[in-house]
């Protein structure tokens, strides 16, 4: 038996390492965040072909819990969880939508559209959280008391957090900006038995209030500035490549608003290139909706200085962050991954959402700010024909109903209806619907 081991460790200075079962969501020394670093001279000791047939071998079987695409990769992600102290929902393994019909309209026919949203709770989000939540059963069990998971929320964490908590069987808060989640999202921790804390302020304002509440009471602190979550999240990279029989795109759009996610894709890839079982890394792509976009403003300087922004209201809501927390990773990432951030408007992101669905999606806002960064970098002649390219969905269309029917009834105000497409209202008589079959279908 290999002693495969992880440990937590500050981003700023390495020197300060601490052990992966106490409970620390920042460097207490540095006050950086930190990230789970694994053992990887002991983790070599196994060839990249091992590890790629291990993978490839459990992907999507049966077998509990390493059918999981997180728990596939156990080894790489939290070697120190105990079987027993898994909470899986067969995570991952989603769908690599071939987007090749959009992709001919724009002239990119290597293009492909990772589904993360076609899981359990419907947005990515579950791949962090089974993480977290399991990880939290290994150190109840080993002997310290916590009395509650809490997370402030847009919508989709709450949704993962209450969803693992409930299978379990352990309390979730969740605390929520009043009015600005949508019914599916509000629905979802309510279903499954969270308390939620609806709060009059925005995404920002209930993060603050999380990380007080978190620090007391012996409550665990479920955001993405938990460093567990980026471990779960980071197999969305791999996924990608044993989806592609281990080949390399050459450019992944995600689109980032607390900034964990495009953090957790980098380390995903490097931790590939490290092992061995990838070569050359993808250039990556943050998009931001343009009403919530202190990245984007960043990087016009280089990320030479970071400034929080107000963010404002936007139809991609579970991006209106303005303060993100992880944004210190995001940055070092995008560095090496020579990346590149965009941003897309109200006006952008809904056509792009509405141009897609017509060639048989039915994808969320967030994708919408993806796929502008897309076309916007195929315009620039940035992104050649001949690449290939993964544009990130992040959470399933069905939770955001109300954004999607709006457009198509022309309700969303300073949208235009490029894409939009309405019931044909007909009186019940056949002739009648002939004569508008006739004149307005065929
Ligand atoms: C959480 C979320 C994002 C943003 O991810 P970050 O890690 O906060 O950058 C994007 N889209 C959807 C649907 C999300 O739920």
């Amino acid at each position: 038996m290999r002693n495969h081991s992880c440990w937590f460790q500050s981003i700023e200075d390495p020197k300060y390492k601490y052990d992966i079962g106490e409970i620390l969501y920042r460097c207490p020394n540095t006050g950086s965040l930190l990230e789970v670093e694994h053992n990887v001279k002991e983790l070599k000791k196994d060839s990249p072909e091992y590890w790629k047939n291990l993978f490839d071998s459990r992907y999507r079987k049966q077998s509990w819990p390493y059918g999981s695409g997180v728990w596939g990769k156990k080894e790489w992600v939290v070697p120190f969880v105990e079987d027993k102290n898994i909470v899986s929902m067969y995570e991952g393994g989603t769908n690599l939508f071939w987007a090749d019909k959009y992709g001919k309209q724009i002239g990119v026919e290597d293009l492909w559209i990772k589904m993360c949203g076609n899981s359990h709770t419907g947005s990515f989000k579950d791949l962090g959280m089974t993480v977290l939540v399991s990880a939290v059963k290994q150190i109840i069990s080993n002997g310290t008391e916590i009395r509650a998971l809490a997370c402030a929320s847009t919508g989709d964490t709450s949704a993962a957090l209450s969803a693992y908590c409930a299978a379990a069987g352990l309390k979730s808060i969740v605390f929520l900006p009043r009015n600005k989640v949508s019914v599916a999202q509000l629905v979802q921790p309510l279903a499954n038995g969270a308390s939620v804390i609806s709060l009059d302020t925005d995404f920002d304002g209930c993060m603050k209030i999380v990380q007080e509440v978190c620090k007391k009471q012996q409550i665990y602190l479920a955001n993405s500035i938990n460093s567990l979550r980026i471990e779960g999240q980071k197999t969305i990279s791999i996924e990608l490549c044993q989806q592609f029989d281990w080949a390399i795109p050459d450019w992944v759009i995600i689109p980032g608003g607390n900034l964990g996610n495009i953090s957790a894709l980098g380390k995903g890839f490097l931790m590939l290139k490290d092992m061995g079982l990838i070569s050359k890394l993808p250039r990556l792509v943050c998009a931001q909706s343009q009403n919530a976009n202190p990245l984007y403003q960043s990087y016009l300087n280089n990320f030479e200085t970071f400034e929080p922004v107000l963010a404002k209201t936007t139809l991609a809501n579970a991006i209106q962050i303005g303060d993100p927390v992880s944004v210190n990773k995001a940055i070092k990432i995008l560095k090496e991954f020579d990346g590149i951030v965009e941003q897309a408007s109200e006006e952008e992101l809904a056509s792009a959402s509405a141009r897609v669905d017509l060639t048989g999606t039915f994808n969320c806002p967030h994708t919408g700010v993806a796929i502008t960064a897309f076309e916007k970098l195929v315009n620039n002649k940035v992104i050649k024909k001949t690449d290939k390219v993964v544009v990130i969905s992040t959470a399933h269309g069905l939770k955001f109903v109300d954004f999607k029917i709006n457009y198509h009834l022309e309700k969303l105000s300073e949208i235009s209806n490029k894409f939009s497409n309405h019931p044909i209202e007909v009186e019940a008589s056949t002739d009648k619907v002939m004569q508008i079959l006739d004149s307005k279908v065929l």
